[in-house]
């Protein structure tokens, strides 16, 4: 199946007249072929965006959200097809997609949709002498690049606010999850999205990508992908005076005090690890544990852990080159002296399954507490203390989310506060409500999205000023 680019409403072939193999990874076939695009790709995709913006930024919000919620609605009618379409195109079992992508991408359009209809804009009057107001406007043509681990899922976390309030979207996705923002843009026809308004332009992100980095008509570039990935989108987009939004990488800690509900930390905290196989950002790959608790919460972590079954609680790794990074780190951690308490191995049939893995016996300095994985790979490692647990938190260059299990509030709230992380979540792990802020600190992220943080990232600040 010949995939086409996305471009002013219409399916059009890359200029290039070159294609890149879609592979499942669950089954190791080609299952479509996507555009490999080039600048001239998103140098058209951006001309019609630029063309749709006048008209777009004038519609009403409440005509524009009632367009989202089409949208909304049309995501929900095709649920099945679209469950089926990202659970194969990124390997993820049936059900997570059944029960954590679509109906985030249903969620993604509704809150925005009705989040511009509850926007107000703020006022200061200057000692009776002046009165200011500010204006949110839409920037114009955005740029929006996102990964492969939650694909639908994260492509509407961005088209959903850009267009929502005004602006005429580029969006890149992963080249190796093509097949529901391909579906997407057939959905935003029937949903009456004028054309232009949503473009798509698939290919690889050193080529398509970077071209829409460095496009002089972009005026923001939201990027959700890799540290290293987003160092390069910086580099090319700061110069250019882009307003740009980074979601980076995590290595996220999970920290069980003594005092926790153990059943309930186990239960959760395996989920923290090995939900999508490992691939979500937040994911809790380190799990630090009070030493009274850490055999007790390691027989129960391990025996849980080998309860999960492939296919259906764990799926395959996106890549054959993925698969062999994440089992590269595996050997690695033999190396540096952990001991494998769980799974280590590839699986013996098509696809690219790894056991999910629990590691005991490495400190934080090693590479494989200090290094994102991105894949069903733990480590356990136990703490003395309160002090030690934050120390050990925050050993890393990132700070992404955590997670902290205790039935104690006043340390819950204690450590909280001292953990280097965009969101720390107590005695629970991917609880989300849209209006809060989410990104990273350090080395995963720079801003926030969510809520209004999305809506002000997508507008410009212009304030008015009336002499009195
Ligand atoms: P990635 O390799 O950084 O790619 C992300 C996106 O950027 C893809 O669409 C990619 O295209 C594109 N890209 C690559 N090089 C580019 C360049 N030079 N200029 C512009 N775009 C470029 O990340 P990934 O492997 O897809 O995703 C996994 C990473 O995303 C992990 O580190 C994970 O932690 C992170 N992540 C973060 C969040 C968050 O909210 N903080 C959420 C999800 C994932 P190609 O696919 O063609 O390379």
């Amino acid at each position: 199946m010949p995939l086409a680019n996305f471009i002013g409403g219409e399916f059009v072939a890359p200029k290039s007249g070159a294609y890149l193999d879609d592979i499942a990874p669950s089954t190791e076939e080609v299952i479509a072929q996507i555009p490999d695009s080039d600048e001239r790709d998103v140098d058209d995709a951006v001309q019609a965006a630029k063309l749709a913006f006048p008209a777009w930024s004038r519609t009403p919000a409440a005509e524009r959200s009632k367009l989202l919620l089409r949208l909304a609605g049309q995501i929900e009618q095709n649920f099945d097809e679209l469950a089926e379409l990202e659970s194969q195109d990124s390997g993820k079992p049936l059900s997570l997609a059944r029960i954590l992508d679509i109906p985030r991408a249903v969620a993604n359009f509704r809150f925005f949709a009705t989040a511009i209809l509850h926007d107000a804009s703020e006022a200061h009057v200057t000692d009776n002498t002046a009165l200011n107001y500010t204006l949110r406007q839409p920037l114009g043509v955005v740029g929006l690049i996102s990964p492969w681990n939650l694909p639908l899922y994260l492509l509407s976390w961005k088209i959903a606010p850009a267009i929502a309030s005004g602006n005429a979207c580029v969006a890149k996705p992963s080249e190796m999850t093509p097949l529901t923002a391909n579906r997407l843009a057939e959905l935003s026809i029937a949903a009456g999205i004028p054309p232009g308004v949503i473009n798509i332009v698939h290919g690889l992100g050193g080529k398509a990508g970077r071209a829409l980095t460095v496009h002089d008509d972009v005026a923001a570039i939201s990027f959700t992908g890799g540290t290293v990935t987003g160092a390069a989108v910086a580099a090319n987009a700061a110069p250019r005076f882009k307003k740009l939004s980074l979601e980076l990488g995590g290595k996220n800690p999970t920290v069980v005090f003594a005092d926790a509900d153990l059943d309930d930390a186990i239960k959760n905290t395996t989920r923290a690890a090995f939900w999508n196989q490992g691939e979500i950002c937040l994911c809790g790959s380190r799990i630090f544990v009070e030493r009274s608790i850490y055999d007790a919460f390691v027989d129960g972590f391990v025996a849980r852990t080998k309860e999960l079954r492939i296919g259906e609680d764990i799926g395959a790794l996106i890549s054959a080159a993925h698969l062999e990074k994440v089992t590269g780190y595996i050997e690695l951690a033999k190396k540096e002296g952990g001991t494998i308490a769980a799974g280590g191995h590839r699986l013996d049939r098509k696809g690219y399954f790894v056991e999910p893995t629990v590691i005991t016996g490495l400190g934080c300095d090693c590479r494989v507490l200090q290094e994102e994985i991105f894949g069903p790979v733990v480590t356990i490692t136990p703490f003395d203390g309160e002090d030690e647990a934050i120390a050990f938190a925050n050993s890393t260059r990132y700070g992404l989310a955590a997670s902290l299990w205790t039935r104690n509030l006043q340390r819950a709230h204690r450590v909280a506060a001292a953990i280097d992380s965009g969101t720390v979540w107590i005695n629970c792990w991917l609880l989300r409500d849209l209006r809060v802020p989410f990104g990273g600190m350090k080395e995963s992220g720079v801003g926030r999205e969510g809520g209004f943080e999305s809506l002000r990232f997508f507008t410009e600040a212009k304030n008015v000023c009336v002499k009195l």
